[in-house]
């Protein structure tokens, strides 16, 4: 690897330098939607920081396995264990059979994510095809005295693992707090302690979603989802846990809790976090009016929203950000990702057409750029100081091609790698439009240009100015240089 890769560890709150397991093989963990709405902006920004994570650790020639679950049982409409199930009432409320609200908008978060160009997982496992083994480890739990049964329901008990483990050790919370901060048991709950969780719910007779256990027909808690299936595919020690910032509690304390009484003391080497996104400065909410779905973003359907922003531009506009820091979402910054997007991708077309020669000089600039996208790439994932060295190289681009110098062939051989490998491959953003059919379109407009070029020799000026006012409508402006006429689209 020439690269070392540097991650911030939740766990240990320090930037650590990442050594897998095993060499060469990373085992990843990402926590999955849970399937009972449209894909959304929240979806967005961990579908995309860890598709870019996974490819940048491809890229180095790591082997990468990304797990990455859907949950469709479970979760419960708090966070606490109280409240219908996420995807029952939803179920209930359009008088659907559970799994088909589970299959509906799992196929839309799949296409979401392939629209925001971002690589399936390895693996996709559900939550309800893994109830006898969530059962198996309950069992564990209670097995190692850290669970109580009552009235056909499991809870972990916080209290005895607190006597040997550091409860809260993931999220900095302190228990102490905690037995302050948390209301009081509500009538009819049988938790002995409020922020004891459930391991095992058993079902009211109307709960559709159940199985048969030997606590009582029922389903299983959200939190133990994810320490079966990341040990099932992982093993039982794994490298890398992801997820949003807003799962680190109470979601990712408990899972790492079950972990430490079923597992042993490090079962996960490092543990990531992603901001969440903000809209205009407010936390995205359905009751604040500012609950934006992706499809919306893509048609501009949305009175926030003065156009339709493409599935790259939100791409490239959750890159711009550093993934652990905040990204605060407007209009006003969707459309200068836009024209920021544009200019990247475009600076290729512009390389494309400098031409090379043995005998020019090599510059040192392409190679310092090459090499800071990737220190920046390889810091904590660090995509705004890498598109930073990527612009400079666009400015760069525009300094030779203005200076009509060839190029050496060794610097335009690393430019191209670094929109081959780094903007298409590591960032994964790609001129959307059109793409495949690119090169029919500058095949027809040197056509074009060709007639008009005839029609100037004629001095014809009527025919140059009507093609070239015709380009023009179509969003292709030309200008005309010494030896040939440039041309761009808008
Ligand atoms: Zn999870």
């Amino acid at each position: 690897m020439p690269h070392e890769l540097f991650i911030y560890n939740t766990l240990t709150r320090k930037k650590e330098k990442f050594e897998p397991l095993v060499p060469g093989h990373v085992g990843l963990y990402v926590c999955g939607p849970t399937v009972y709405g449209d894909p959304h902006l929240g979806h967005a920004r961990p579908g995309v920081v860890y598709d870019v994570f996974v490819r940048l650790m491809k890229d180095l020639g790591y082997k990468v396995r990304y797990v990455r679950n859907i949950t469709d049982v479970g979760h419960l409409e708090s966070d606490a264990d109280d409240g219908e199930d996420k995807i029952a009432k939803k179920a209930r409320l359009e008088e659907l059979e559970p799994m088909e609200i589970v299959q509906h908008y799992t196929i839309r978060y799949h296409k979401a994510m392939e629209q925001l160009n971002t690589l399936p997982p390895s693996i996709e496992p559900r939550a309800s095809g893994h109830i006898t083994e969530q059962i198996a480890m309950v069992q564990q739990i209670l097995d190692a005295g850290m669970a109580y049964e009552v009235n056909g329901s499991v809870y972990f008990d916080i209290e005895a693992y607190s006597k040997k483990h550091n409860y809260g050790v993931l999220s900095g919370r302190i228990l102490e707090d905690l037995q302050v901060q948390t209301r009081d048991l509500e009538g009819g709950e049988d938790k002995r302690s409020p922020y004891d969780f459930a391991l095992w719910k058993k079902a009211a007779p109307e709960h559709i979603m159940r199985w048969p256990s030997p606590w009582s027909d029922g389903f299983p808690g959200w939190h133990l989802e994810c320490s079966v299936m990341s040990s099932k595919y992982l093993g039982q020690v794994f490298d890398i846990h992801g997820g949003g910032m807003d799962l680190l509690f109470p979601h990712h304390e408990c899972e790492l809790a079950q972990n430490t009484v079923t597992r042993g003391k490090d079962s996960i080497r490092y543990w990531m976090h992603n901001n969440l996104i903000t809209i205009n400065g407010q936390k995205m909410g359905k009751s604040l009016g500012n609950f934006i779905t992706l499809e919306e973003l893509f048609s501009g359907n949305h009175p926030l929203l003065s156009q339709p922003f493409s599935p790259m531009t939100i791409r490239f506009f959750i890159l711009q950000a550093h993934y652990r820091g905040p990204l605060d979402f407007s209009d006003q910054a969707l459309v200068a990702a836009q024209t920021g997007l544009r200019r990247l991708l475009r600076g290729e077309t512009q390389l494309d057409k400098i031409t090379t020669d043995p005998k020019a000089t090599v510059s040192k600039e392409w190679q310092d750029i090459e090499a800071r996208t990737y220190a920046a790439l390889c810091d904590d994932l660090n995509t705004p100081v890498a598109l930073a060295a990527l612009f400079e190289m666009v400015t760069l681009i525009h300094t030779v091609a203005a200076s009509n110098q060839p190029m050496a062939p060794q610097d335009k051989e690393r430019a191209i790698g670094l929109y081959r490998r780094v903007v298409q491959g590591v960032l994964g953003l790609e001129e959307e439009q059109n793409r495949d059919r690119m090169p029919m379109i500058e095949g027809l407009v040197e056509m074009i240009l060709e007639y008009r070029t005839q029609a100037r020799s004629r001095k014809d000026w009527d025919t140059s100015d009507k093609i070239r006012d015709s380009l023009s409508g179509l969003g292709i402006h030309i200008k005309d240089a010494a030896e040939k006429t440039e041309w761009d689209i808008e």
